[in-house]
């Protein structure tokens, strides 16, 4: 880890880089914290944190050299120790997360030219270690069997804010340390909206219900969506979630290493056109999972990734009919040499309740 940010920062032109929030200094301790900078250089490798987690990070951290500021001391007054030590003359900074007013002012305190650090981290993040795929699966198979456990519950009568709550208690209770996002839950005409709100609406027969939900465990999130219909399913409803599963499955079959992410849309989205329903999938077919429930790659129609090994992509296209209702399913695709595994176990032919 550490020899991969040395790499990508040498190949930017930097001594050194700082690492400030919270995601990258997990990701590249594994130690969670809610303060304290890592500083990597040629010779170096320091995270810096505070009395509340010193003890633990000693304990816990390895490769880095693990030290709390003394005496009222800055991070920068550290930092600067540092970079006049290493002979530093140019520290990347995270300009994708910092404020500006924070970037501002890591300029103003430290001794060395600063530079953004551009998409370094990201980078490097999109594609995922065998521990950290683990963890994803490991939220993954808790939100399954949340899944599994709710679908007792959905009946004519129960709100979606009820089956929303009842999805967050079932993977707590699983073994999950937060949600990775606010459970979407939506049905009927509210499934329409691809990121509605859970409202007080009770379920009806004839509805679908679409759940979008989510876990973190050890950092790492999970994603998933599945759409049930209730009491029965119109030949329409039936043909627009057929459609979609016909997509869902181009796209997969379509998810390799070396494909952009926008030609992985257009496999899905063929699909959906070819049924007529073109301009009802409104939003783009994956996006990257991991520290955060949205990260690189992207796969959609503006998207600039292409899929490398070792990176994981969610599959999630939907049909949303204004006002009538609407299907979505996700998967998160893991890509290997020649294709992808599909971390999702979850049935998802059409189910009806
Ligand atoms: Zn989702
Ligand atoms: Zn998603």
């Amino acid at each position: 880890m550490i020899a991969n940010i040395r790499t990508a920062m040498r190949a930017q032109g930097a001594d050194a880089v700082l690492l400030t929030s919270q995601a990258n200094r997990r990701y590249v301790t594994g130690f969670h914290s809610t303060a304290g900078v890592v500083y990597i250089s040629e010779k170096h490798a320091v995270f810096l944190t505070d009395f509340r987690y010193i003890e633990a990070a000693r304990q816990q951290v390895s490769g880095f050299d693990v030290r709390e500021p003394g005496d009222g001391q800055s991070y920068a007054a550290v930092v600067n120790k540092l970079l006049q030590s290493d002979h530093v003359h140019t520290i990347a900074l995270e300009d994708d997360s910092l404020t500006f007013d924070d970037y501002t002012d890591w300029q103003d305190k430290l001794t060395a030219k600063v530079q953004p650090q551009r998409g370094m981290m990201k980078r490097l993040r999109a594609i995922k270690t065998p521990q950290e795929v683990e963890q994803i699966i490991a939220a993954q198979r808790i939100a399954e069997s949340a899944f599994l456990e709710v679908l007792d519950d959905i009946r004519p009568g129960v709100t979606e804010k009820q089956l929303a709550a009842r999805l967050t208690y079932l993977m707590l209770y699983y073994g999950a340390e937060n949600m990775s996002f606010d459970p979407i839950v939506v049905s009927g005409a509210n499934s329409s909206k691809p990121h509605g709100v859970p409202s007080h609406k009770e379920i009806c027969d004839g509805d679908f219900v679409t759940m979008d939900f989510g876990c973190i465990v050890n950092g790492y999130c999970s994603d998933m969506t599945r759409t049930v219909a209730v009491g029965y399913a119109t030949d329409e409803m039936s043909a627009v979630y057929d459609t979609v599963l016909r997509a869902q499955k181009a796209g997969i079959a379509a998810a390799k290493p070396g494909v952009t992410g926008k030609d992985l849309d257009s496999a899905a989205r063929a699909v959906i056109e070819d049924a007529g329903f073109g301009p009802y999938f409104g939003h783009g077919f994956g996006h990257g999972v991991g520290l955060y429930i949205h990260e690189d790659p992207t796969a959609s129609p503006r998207s600039k990734s292409t899929l490398q090994a070792g990176m994981i992509v969610t599959a999630e296209p939907g049909v949303y009919l204004p006002g009538r209702f609407g299907v979505r399913i996700e998967d998160m695709l893991y890509l290997t040499g020649d294709g992808c595994q599909n971390l999702t176990e979850s049935p998802k032919e059409l189910l009806i309740l």
